[in-house]
């Protein structure tokens, strides 16, 4: 069997940002200890037993080869060294994590400490994720931020002096006017390894509702993000990163040579990663499902000794040929016929030509041979493109 990777979602945070769209809780440290336990006695019984859903069985996976794990959330750097040191002992017990594993903890800034950082890297955390967001003040204020801009050089320094080798920054474009360049600016300074930058999107969150600064701007009480500014800027953006040794690999991202987020590679790539914890998700040879997002099914079915509710993904195998198509293109390298293939199973997986006619003719996207790449204005036109591969 290929090796995996893992996802494990921590889902607390100390409060809420007012853009965030995720599945978080507040933070309270009795619940995160039970949260902990769950998760732990989670990826013990999906090592042992695999997963049944919707007359689906996934075989256990105990021995599973391993070259990425990510702790994401939430705020996962808000656990204690014990608490991720139990969750890391589950995955060690069961799985072979291979030479060079990648291991990358989101971390905000201002829970970033020398002892933390430390803490981490002799848990093998080998590479943080720091949501930096913005270097200005007023920005970070808007976006519900705890830390201040100065916060976030401090903290990637803590981290390297810890010994962590990568370190990437997010970074959101749009809240409050054009200040990208400017973050980018800093950003580089700082030379991180890798970095992610999006433009900040008012969508509904995962529950169906709409976030407070999405509020604010259906009041008129802060600006919408401009995706015509973000068009004009981010060519700009990209050429800048370059210069600074970043160079694009996937729409949103950028890395010094051999420092892309492999992890992440392993989602545009349709590759298996086993997600633990509330709202993880996880593709297992071909089958997409999902762990509830309600904390409280969460952690009443685990402590009945059960597995958590899952919802399976019942896509057919035309849309999920579609879907690697889409997540392929998001990749400098494009994807070929034989990749979508392999990715789906599906051994008809040529691309929609006939209406793919009109984006080509755009100049958004070339073709060269079997392989399929976005132009750089198709990349600025993504969202067009890729409508075109749907059923
Ligand atoms: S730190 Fe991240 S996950 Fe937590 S509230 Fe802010 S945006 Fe959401």
């Amino acid at each position: 069997m290929e090796p995996a990777g893992i996802y494990l979602h921590l889902p607390f945070c100390a409060s809420r940002c007012s853009y965030c769209a995720f599945t978080t809780f507040p933070d309270h440290e009795g619940t995160r200890d039970k949260y902990v336990e769950s998760l732990a006695e989670e990826i013990r019984r999906v090592a042992r037993h695999g997963r049944s859903m919707g007359g689906v069985t996934l075989p256990a996976q105990h021995g599973r080869r391993i070259s990425t794990v990510y702790l994401g959330g939430g705020t996962p750097s808000l656990l204690t060294h014990a608490q991720m040191e139990h969750v890391l002992e589950a995955i060690h017990d069961h799985f072979i994590l291979e030479e060079g594993v990648e291991v990358t903890l989101e971390a905000n800034p201002e829970t970033v400490t020398r002892q933390a950082a430390s803490g981490w890297r002799t848990l093998g955390v080998n590479r943080v994720s720091l949501g930096a967001q913005s270097f200005r003040d007023s920005v970070l204020r808007a976006l519900g931020r705890r830390h201040d801009g100065q916060r976030i050089g401090a903290a990637l320094k803590e981290v390297r002096q810890a010994g962590i080798r990568q370190v990437s920054l997010d970074i959101i474009a749009g809240v409050q006017g054009d200040w990208l360049l400017d973050d980018l600016r800093q950003a580089t300074g700082l030379e991180p390894d890798h970095l992610s930058m999006y433009l900040l999107e008012l969508d509904e969150d995962e529950v169906g509702g709409v976030t407070s600064l999405a509020r604010h701007v259906q009041l008129g009480r802060a600006h919408a993000p401009d995706e015509d500014w973000f068009a004009a800027v981010y060519p700009r953006a990209v050429e800048w990163l370059a210069r600074a040794g970043l160079a694009r690999y996937e729409i949103s991202n950028f890395a010094r040579p051999g420092c892309q987020s492999r992890h992440n590679l392993r989602y545009w790539r349709c590759q298996d990663v086993l997600g633990f914890g509330v709202a993880a998700h996880s593709l297992v040879a071909g089958e997409r499902h999902g762990v509830t997002r309600d904390l409280s099914a969460y952690l009443a079915a685990a402590r009945r000794g059960e597995e958590p509710p899952l919802e399976r993904d019942l896509s057919g195998l035309e849309e999920r040929t579609a879907e690697a198509w889409i997540l392929g293109l998001r990749l400098d390298t494009g994807v070929s016929v034989d990749e979508v293939a392999r990715r789906t199973g599906n051994r008809r997986a040529l691309p929609p030509m006939n209406r793919l006619a009109r984006v080509i003719s755009a100049g958004l996207l070339v073709r060269q041979g079997d392989r399929l790449r976005l132009t750089s204005r198709g990349i600025l036109l993504s969202n067009e493109v890729f409508q075109a591969f749907l059923p």
